[in-house]
């Protein structure tokens, strides 16, 4: 498939036209932000993790029924995906209270959640992504009853798939964003999953006091061994 021109650049991804109209290529770049934006930095390797890892969830979530965006890995750092009209919401997931949540409800890091919860956001950096709720969302028709019933299914059952893979490579899953798109009528699933998106904590180490994270909070946070974390999770993974 052959690169046109960039349709678009974010944070951490470049997007290009392909000579079919129905898929579009992304390219994963190094370059990580935090605080929507107010941090910047570079994680050396990170888009080429981030394209293998996400590519390889997709398709494990695939073979659990989930539809994603993905196509055909095409390089390192490059993949072709289904041209989706994103759904302007950010799906968050959690299993155990950390960052945002904690901080909201005084809850501290670490304190496990009696079942898994979810929120979306409204997907707007100059607002700085506001929380928003059901009812806002039909407000506003940012998606519709049907679309918001088959996010909040596909987004749990991710969960339970994400959890269990991840529990046999010794990494308890914390929470994790999802985005998603339209497809020919079809929600499917789109954007990353990868350590800049999910928080993986080193399993059966961790309570309220501490924990290892091995994701994006290595850099948030300043603490070091940033590249050492997307290293050893890709490690765990065992993708080539
Ligand atoms: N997250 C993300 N992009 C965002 C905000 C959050 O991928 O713009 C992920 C984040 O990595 C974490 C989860 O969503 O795994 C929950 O993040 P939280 O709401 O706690 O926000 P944070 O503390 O990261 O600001």
């Amino acid at each position: 498939m052959e690169k046109k021109e960039q349709l678009y650049e974010g944070k951490a991804k470049k997007v290009y036209a392909t000579e079919n109209p129905d898929y579009v290529i992304v390219s994963y770049k190094d370059d990580a932000t935090a605080f929507n934006g107010q941090k910047k930095g570079t994680i050396v390797g990170k888009g080429v993790i981030n394209n293998k890892m996400s590519n390889y969830m997709m398709q494990m979530l695939e073979k659990k029924g989930i539809p994603t965006h993905f196509v055909e890995q095409l390089s390192d750092r490059e993949t072709v995906v289904k041209k989706v009209q994103i759904v302007p919401l950010e799906v968050i997931i959690r299993n155990v209270a950390a960052g945002s949540f904690s901080k909201r409800y005084g809850v501290a890091e670490g304190t496990k959640l009696a079942e898994p919860t979810i929120e979306f956001s409204y997907k707007c950096d100059e607002l700085n992504d506001p929380l928003i709720n059901n009812y806002h969302v039909f407000a506003l028709n940012l998606a519709t009853k049907e679309e918001v019933a088959t996010i909040t299914n596909m987004a749990f059952a991710i969960n339970e798939a994400m959890k269990e893979f991840f529990k046999e490579l010794k990494i308890d899953l914390i929470d994790f964003k999802l985005e998603f798109g339209r497809f020919h009528d079809q929600i499917v699933l789109a954007d990353e999953i990868s350590p800049d998106t999910c928080r993986f904590w080193e399993a059966d180490t961790w309570d309220t006091t501490k924990h290892v994270s091995l994701d994006k909070d290595r850099f948030r946070r300043d603490l070091g061994g940033v590249e050492d974390a997307y290293a050893e999770i890709f490690k765990r993974l065992g993708i080539k």
